[in-house]
């Protein structure tokens, strides 16, 4: 059974207070975790965690994980200024961008962060708007076809945009270092969400023994490799969560049978992880406020797409705990809904749960990665705020609620605006 962070009781007094609908964010847990990734991966002494910022892009929980030594993995203009605003900078910063505008490399360069480049194109491009190439610098790979463990396919690089060839990646290193390159990374992404601890070991080892031929090929010296993201967290009550010291472990060996014998036992390891460092540690709080019974029955609460998009998007399955009645038989089959003009804003189909009453609170799991910072305004609904359950049992509002002024805001020169909102 997978259980709640928050209490009933708790819940009731935040909503006092606080309308649903809101995330709201574990300290405990995001704290726990984020202990473990550090100790998990303390065997390499230049090891980070860059937090990918569009996981969750909230400050107070940003900064929480500053505190074990996280930088933040960007990839827009918006990003590297909250990260630069929170007092993070040089190679504290990550930008692993995609089709970049010249201004975002700009801002990059200006606040030190480290430049991932998606392209081998990319090369020119930056140097023109950089006037030259940074002495560091890191190139993202993509090895194409499957990537299988055993004989499941994990994903399907060949389908995905991102990354260079191999080809490309040796011309790209070669063509770097002519143009004053020093120190170099590699980056790949090859798998989206994997709950296994086997993922980053077989990642390692296709980038480890890349590094090897590299830096023998080109001369270029590697200083660091960056696994990204992609380790899964548990959604579904069956799923087994991974295990990121046995992860550690595992990248670990890889490290020692790869990388030391070929002389290259100084190079850091990086990752870019979002969700594991905080898709647990965040849930989607909602009232059922309708109830409907037609050729099926529905449930509908005052979240929607809006709020948590990965079941409209995705089909994703996002667990869901009736408050109050974490015992009670599951023998109703519900539809849960938001209120959006699409049909496929629902939360669950088809789910087995208590029977629900109107009032009764939901708490939809699993929404601390990907949830708020994939909202948006369709049918002019607002974006919900931010809660943080702190560890000693009090809470704090971190983001507050979009009011309509927000949402009219870039309107603000019209005179609707002026007439709904006056002048001010
Ligand atoms: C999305 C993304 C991440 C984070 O992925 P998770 O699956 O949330 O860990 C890391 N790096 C890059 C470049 C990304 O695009």
């Amino acid at each position: 059974m997978k259980k709640t962070f928050v209490t009933r009781e708790k819940l009731e007094e935040i909503t006092t207070a606080v309308p649903t609908p809101f995330h709201l964010y574990d300290e405990k847990g995001i704290r726990e975790n984020a202990k473990a990734v550090k100790e998990a991966f303390a065997w390499n002494p230049g090891f980070r965690e860059y937090f990918a910022v569009k996981a969750n892009p909230n400050p107070t929980l940003i900064k929480m994980l500053g505190e074990y030594d996280c930088g933040c993995d960007c990839s827009s203009l918006t990003e590297l200024m909250l990260s630069e605003a929170m007092g993070f900078a040089g190679n504290k910063i990550m930008f692993s961008s995609n089709v970049t505008p010249a201004e975002e490399y700009e801002y990059a360069a200006k606040i030190g962060g480290i430049i991932n480049l998606d392209d081998i194109t990319h090369i020119d491009f930056l140097e023109k708007t950089l006037g030259s190439i940074p002495k560091t610098i890191s190139c993202r790979y993509n090895p194409g076809g499957l990537f299988k463990i055993s004989n499941d396919i994990m994903d399907n690089p060949g389908d995905s945009k991102y990354g260079m060839t191999t080809e490309q990646l040796f011309d790209a290193f070669k063509l770097l270092k002519e143009k004053g390159a020093e120190e170099f990374g590699i980056h790949a992404f090859l798998a989206s969400n994997t709950v296994t601890n086997e993922y980053y070991p077989m990642l390692a080892k296709v980038l480890f023994e890349l590094a090897v031929k590299l830096q023998k090929e080109t001369g270029c010296h590697i200083k660091f490799i960056n696994l990204s993201g992609g380790v899964g967290v548990p959604y579904t009550p069956d799923a087994k969560p991974n295990d990121i010291r046995a992860i550690g472990e595992g990248v670990r060996k890889v490290y020692e049978e790869v990388l030391v014998p070929a002389g290259m036992g100084e190079v850091a390891l990086y990752t870019e992880m979002g969700r594991f460092m905080m898709g647990p540690y965040g849930c989607l709080v909602t009232k059922a406020i309708h109830e409907k019974h037609i050729y099926k029955e529905y449930i509908g609460c005052d979240a929607c797409a809006v709020n948590l998009m990965r079941p409209a998007m995705y089909g994703a399955y996002h667990h869901i705990t009736v408050m109050g009645k974490e015992n009670a038989p599951c023998d109703h089959k519900y539809d849960v809904t938001g209120s959006l003009c699409e049909n496929n804003d629902k939360f669950a189909i088809d789910r087995m749960l208590p029977k629900i009453d109107m009032g009764d609170l939901l708490v939809i799991h699993d929404t601390g990665a990907h949830g708020f910072s994939m909202g948006y305004n369709y049918n002019g609904k607002l974006k919900s705020a931010e809660v943080l359950l702190k560890e000693d049992g009090s809470y704090q509002v971190i983001r507050r609620a979009e009011t309509p002024r927000d949402y009219f805001a870039t309107l603000d020169e019209t005179p609707e605006y002026k007439k709904m909102f006056g002048n001010d």
